[in-house]
């Protein structure tokens, strides 16, 4: 039996209906109270993991709770689902102290309702531990790390290219599938609108959130978000560990971000854990592993790491690509081996907007090239010598790249409430 969605919406109750598998797509149904309503594009949530096949309702309904119960914390409601997976309902309240911890100027209550737990094994051998894989540094460091493992690669549609964005995500399909093909591995792809049932502009504009300033996909959703909708797959193929690459380090505290050790470690399901991978390295010292390990393979290593990820290439213009190739050279090793084209002229003009125009909000990634550039003798493109200024923090952020940038952000606020306007006025 199914629990029917709750339709009474006069008191905060988040209510999630039964999952229904049809073909690859497993639809899930919500309702939130009124005060929601405005955050959310939709009532149904989705998935599509067809190497996950049709697996026990209290594991498919995961990736559903999993993004749903950050909105029961932080906007107090109790979340309502018929079953849960046993392990994964009793990793709730330690995956909320963590939430209580990193997301301090918040006060997260709510709470998690049930009627069935049930509690999953998965019998016989063990499978490969899951590896996320958005093909970008973190998770290429995480792959070498784990190489001898043999990590199955996951790579979810809806992250960072549109759910509905077939071309951007042919491309970024590919390159998950090349990778696991020139390493030996299993590859599956999971693709749902987590963050297309969500309207983050008016989320992140809502008096709570402005009250925090955090922003709800990176400081609140992603991490658990992104494990959730692994959950199905990891139990179909008895994996053991879900990988998920870090992104900040110790170093880089204070900060507020929904993937850390003391959220992501708690993660589990069945006989699976989540494990937050490479915690204690600096970028720099993920993209030397990288560029250590890419000299003991044949295997070209491809990484995929542009902000326009859009169009599942690199573009080579943003401070994400020009940042991760000047990591390389710092490394010794040649950016154009590791996923990035471009032609010297290109290379200066990307240069020269690092050093003019683009404010650099993380000056410690410079620290660390600049570091690692002096410590190896490396010689840098005359274009690239002003990471190596003696006064780095005003060449990353002075008062020109601010005006610029607010005149950017006016003109995309304008355009972006508009087209908020014709599609409310539309519906
Ligand atoms: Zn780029």
């Amino acid at each position: 039996m199914t629990a029917s969605v709750n339709s009474d919406t006069s008191f905060n109750i988040i209510s999630i209906g039964g999952p229904v598998l049809d073909g690859y797509r497993y639809s899930i149904p919500f309702s939130v109270p009124e005060k929601l309503k405005p955050f959310f594009r939709t009532d149904e949530f989705w998935f599509e993991c067809p190497d996950a096949g049709e697996v026990p309702e209290s594991i498919a309904v995961i990736p559903a709770v999993a993004n749903l119960l950050p909105f029961a914390w932080v906007f107090d409601c109790e979340l309502r689902v018929d079953s849960i997976d046993k392990t994964f309902y009793e990793a709730v309240p330690h995956i909320k102290r963590g939430y209580d911890n990193m997301a301090c100027d918040l006060i997260l209550k709510g709470s998690l309702a049930v009627n069935r737990v049930v509690d999953n094994h998965c019998d016989g051998e063990i499978g490969s531990p899951l590896s996320l894989f958005s093909g970008g540094v973190d998770a290429w460091c995480t792959l070498a790390r784990h190489s001898a493992e043999k990590p199955h690669l996951v790579t979810v549609w809806g992250a960072d290219v549109d759910c509905e964005n077939p071309s951007g995500w042919k491309k970024v399909d590919e390159h998950s599938a090349s990778v696991s093909r020139d390493y030996g591995l299993s590859y599956s792809y999971v693709r749902s609108n987590f963050r297309n049932l969500i309207n983050y502009r008016i989320l992140d504009a809502s008096p709570t959130m402005t009250a925090c300033d955090y922003h709800w996909w990176y400081s609140l959703q992603h991490g658990i978000g992104i494990i959730g909708l692994a959950a199905p797959l990891a139990y179909a193929c008895k994996a053991p560990r879900i990988y998920i690459a870090s992104s900040n380090t110790e170093m880089d505290k204070p900060y507020v971000c929904a993937s850390d050790p003391t959220i992501d470690n708690y993660f589990a399901v069945a006989d699976c854990r989540a494990f937050h991978d490479g915690y204690e390295l600096t970028r720099q010292d993920k993209v030397d592993t990288i560029v250590q390990y890419a000299k003991g393979i044949a295997a070209q290593v491809s990484l995929r790491v542009c902000y326009h990820v859009q169009s599942g290439k690199n573009c080579c213009r943003c401070e994400k690509c020009a940042r991760t190739i000047m990591e390389i050279l710092a490394s010794g090793g040649n950016p154009r081996e590791f996923g990035f084209t471009y032609t010297s002229l290109q290379f200066a003009i990307l240069m020269w907007r690092m050093e003019h125009v683009f404010r650099l909000v993380y000056p410690e990634f410079y620290y660390d090239i600049a570091a690692a550039v002096r410590d190896r003798g490396i010689t840098l493109p005359v274009t690239a010598r002003w990471v190596l200024s003696d006064d780095l923090a005003s060449v990353c952020d002075n008062k020109f790249k601010r005006n610029w940038e607010r005149f950017h952000a006016f003109g995309a606020n304008l355009y972006h409430g508009m087209k908020d306007r014709i599609n409310t006025n539309k519906r």
